[in-house]
């Protein structure tokens, strides 16, 4: 036991020296993002119109845009290159925009139930590509954001029917038929009568989040609302 801990700790500093953690912003070494390229994000300051229709969810909140360097960056290095810290600074984009947004004081009435209890569910992942990237980046994100307001995190109430295919390049109608009945929803008593955040990393056309809401008010949640890192 002793001995394959210090191994691990070996491969750790092995894999540190190969590749030292450094913020993506300013090279600066010690974090994947410093707390100085961190506060250069703008977050929206109020619940930006959201273009396209919306039937199931109602309503999406994003935090930041996608157009942001930064942000686009750290979700590419959280999905692709694995680097799970940056679901720190991407979930504090949530926590910082919806502290804001639903502080007492607010005159957006979409804002004004600061005690609405939710629960909170991440956007699940298909088993294929679970698999191969081994987490699911918006569970971590997820997580740190139920944490912070002490909401409970719902990880395995939805699930995936299928291994749909990927949704860059199709248009709204192609997603919306990608996703068709793509979700199960697995606790149904978890679902009934709550009110519901989804996070993801990312929102497109909403399709995802629609198709989600849609199993989700088949089953009895009264409120549906996405909350999402960064609008594409
Ligand atoms: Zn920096």
């Amino acid at each position: 036991m002793k001995f394959k801990l210090n191994i691990n700790k070996i491969i750790n500093a092995t894999l540190i020296l190969l590749f030292p953690i450094e913020c993506i912003g300013c090279n600066k070494e010690d974090a994947y993002l410093c707390d100085k390229c961190f506060l250069t994000i703008p977050l929206h300051e109020k619940v930006e119109p959201f273009e396209h229709p919306l039937q199931y969810v109602d309503e999406i909140w994003t935090a930041t845009d996608y157009q942001n360097n930064l942000v686009q960056t750290a979700i590419h290095h959280l999905k692709f290159r694995h680097i799970k810290e940056l679901a720190q600074p991407l979930s504090r984009l949530l926590i910082e925009f919806y502290d804001n947004a639903t502080r007492p004081a607010t005159d957006d009435s979409r804002f004004a139930t600061r005690d609405l209890r939710y629960s909170i569910i991440p956007v699940p992942l298909n088993k294929k590509r679970l698999l191969e990237r081994d987490f699911n980046q918006s569970e971590l994100i997820g997580k740190l954001f139920s944490d912070y307001f002490g909401f409970e995190l719902l990880a395995d109430a939805v699930k995936r029917t299928r291994n749909t295919p990927h949704q860059v390049g199709l248009n709204k109608k192609q997603r919306q038929t990608n996703l068709k009945d793509a979700f199960i929803i697995t606790k149904p008593d978890l679902i009934k009568n709550e009110n519901i955040i989804l996070i993801d990393d990312v929102v497109t056309t909403g399709s995802t989040l629609e198709e989600i809401a849609k199993a989700l008010k088949e089953n009895g949640a009264q409120r549906v609302m996405g909350l999402i890192a960064a609008k594409d």
